[in-house]
């Protein structure tokens, strides 16, 4: 039985010593483990009586090894990139609060140690049964454990779990699929389930959303921070110079300066960076804490495009902070944009936050050409008069975070094979009405007649059959019915009775490795069912088919569980 446990001693004691980067996660544990404490405390009550099972658990932090060169570490203090440490302490803080056996490598050598290899130069097969339930790691540590398991891997991998920022697709994913159709980059190919990658944004539902935390505001604070906002003080986003070098940045900048007081938190050593002009007020990197101090004061953060999709703009937000963003267009994606370029993802990134675009929208969040100057002037001084409120996502607050990797822990299983579906044992109702006719003539509800033989997670009950439109893929056709896609409900409807359910007529059916599939094809009213589970994605679309979709309801402020998931 796991235990809630909100005593953080003997975490920061196995995050140990000697980098840069683990004083950083360090620090922030510290800070926040009240905040964890109380969290913890909330969520014990709700599942009260419920067994949870103790895991023992890895965490390699491949990217913090000296073997794949560490290039984090010696740049914490120097404006480089935070976000993966920030996910890194709130992933081992919510693994240790939650009560599981919790081991933590960042080296090699612990590496070994941990999962009893003996160290040495190339393959040392691990032998032995896993002494780990799950191992949560990177893409790097991923092939450590290539390298230093060897054939084992193969064996062990249903019990891994990637920490991968932007998200991986089941078409890179696919080694065999990438090879062939063009989807090999220098990250995919792993033939994991989609699910045991795990975005820090829910990008694309084909992964898991792990995501992080923000800083919760208590009443006394939320008092005071009304009390002290500055409406003419903005904070530019951007820790390093170079992320000041916008095209047409100084337009942008004096605009802003006409208005309100700017300022940044860029990192310097001894002069201002040239990139930064005198009127900004730059306070030089601050410790995190004294940046949620300075977003308290402050009315508006605004971002000139890059970092994308970090968690300070949530911390703004968070705090009380307009976030004013660009908007992408066209949008960014690996085939148009060198940052994203050999990323395994075909996701468009519309904005530089597109969750903060989507998920969290005006007023706290507004999304405009940067290159229309009137518009720009307009929305500044908007922005002024308007009275926004500290606002947080729930999937954002320690609660939301261990309610999320509690029902993962407990129910992900990508070890047990999946039973064929027996298409004979279920009915269909075609075209339901009432709750369940979400769309006109394309909604339709999936009955099973014996569910619980078929234990699924997400339930069975939560699955919603549409298709999409042509060139629409099944993420935009959940979204537009107010759903979700869930790729792990996918096996429920690559059968031949979901055509017919939504009303296609099927004169060929043929079974191929196509990441579409299930889907139809107009032209020749030909029905495609998915041969290889592995390719089951939410993400694509063509203008050849309508996609057959499988979505689910979600819980109100944590999209990455339906309603009857906990
Ligand atoms: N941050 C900080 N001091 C600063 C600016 C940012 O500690 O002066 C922290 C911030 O609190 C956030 C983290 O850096 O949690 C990552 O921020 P960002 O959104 O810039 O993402 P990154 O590009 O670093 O991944």
């Amino acid at each position: 039985q796991a235990l809630f446990q909100s005593d953080v001693g003997a975490l920061l004691e196995q995050v140990g010593t000697g980098k840069e980067s683990l004083s950083f996660m360090k620090r922030r544990i510290r800070r926040l483990a009240a905040q964890w404490a109380a969290a913890a405390r909330r969520l014990d009550e709700r599942l009260r009586g419920g067994w949870r099972e103790r895991r023992r658990i890895l965490v390699h932090v491949g990217f913090l090894t000296e073997e794949s060169g560490d290039v984090f570490s010696p740049k914490v203090l120097k404006g480089g990139p935070l976000g993966e440490m920030v996910q890194w302490a709130d992933i081992v803080t919510a693994l240790h609060v939650l009560g599981h056996d919790l081991r933590i490598s960042v080296s090699l050598k612990e590496l070994h140690g941990f999962l009893g290899v003996p160290p040495g130069r190339g393959s040392c097969p691990l032998t032995g049964p896993l002494p780990f339930d799950l191992i949560y790691t990177d893409y790097h540590g991923l092939q450590q454990m290539k390298q230093h398991m060897g054939l084992s891997l193969r064996k062990h991998k249903c019990h891994i779990r990637v920490i991968d920022t932007f998200g991986t697709e089941p078409a890179y994913n696919h080694e065999e699929y990438a090879t062939l159709h063009g989807y090999r980059t220098n990250w995919g190919y792993w033939n994991l389930h989609g699910q045991q990658y795990m975005t820090m944004f829910p990008h694309t539902p084909d992964n898991s959303f792990m995501g992080f935390v923000a800083e919760e505001l208590n009443e006394t604070e939320r008092l005071h921070i009304q009390r002290s906002k500055v409406n003419n003080m903005a904070v530019v986003y951007g820790k390093e110079a170079n992320m000041w070098k916008l095209q047409g940045k100084e337009k942008v900048l004096s605009i802003l300066h006409r208005y309100m007081d700017v300022h940044g938190t860029v990192y310097y050593e001894t002069q201002r960076p040239p990139e930064v002009p005198a009127f900004v007020k730059n306070h030089g990197l601050l410790p995190q804490q004294e940046l949620q101090q300075l977003l308290r004061r402050a009315k508006l953060f605004v971002g000139f495009g890059f970092p994308y999709e970090g968690p300070a703009p949530l911390e703004a937000i968070a705090n009380g902070c307009v976030f004013l963003q660009p908007r992408f267009s066209p949008p960014r994606s690996s085939l148009n944009h060198e940052f994203f370029r050999g990323k395994p993802t075909s996701r468009e990134v519309s904005s530089q936050h597109p969750y903060a675009e989507q998920n969290i929208g005006r007023p706290h969040v507004i999304t405009i050409d940067f290159n229309n100057s009137e518009e720009f002037d307009a929305t500044v001084r908007e922005i002024m008069k308007i009275k926004v409120e500290p606002f947080l996502p729930y999937e954002y607050t320690c609660e939301g975070m261990l309610e999320r990797l509690h029902a993962y822990i407990q129910n992900q299983d990508f070890c047990s094979p999946e039973e064929p579906f027996p298409a004979g044992n279920w009915s269909w109702l075609g075209s339901a009405a009432g709750p369940f006719a979400l769309q006109p003539n394309s909604s339709v509800l999936l009955w099973a007649s014996n569910a619980s033989s078929h234990a699924s997670w997400p339930p069975l009950a939560a699955l919603r059959l549409l298709a999409s439109l042509e060139g629409e893929s099944c993420v935009t056709a959940c979204h537009g019915a107010g759903l979700v896609c869930e790729p792990a409900l996918y096996r429920f409807i690559n059968i031949k009775e979901a055509f017919s359910a939504l009303d296609f007529q099927c004169e060929g059916l043929e079974s191929e490795m196509n990441h579409l599939l299930p889907a139809f094809s107009a032209e020749h009213a030909e029905c495609g069912l998915q041969q290889d589970p592995l390719l089951f994605s939410c993400a694509g679309s063509s203008a050849k088919y309508q996609r057959l979709c499988p979505c689910r309801d979600y819980r109100a402020g944590q999209v990455a569980l339906c309603r009857d998931c906990l």
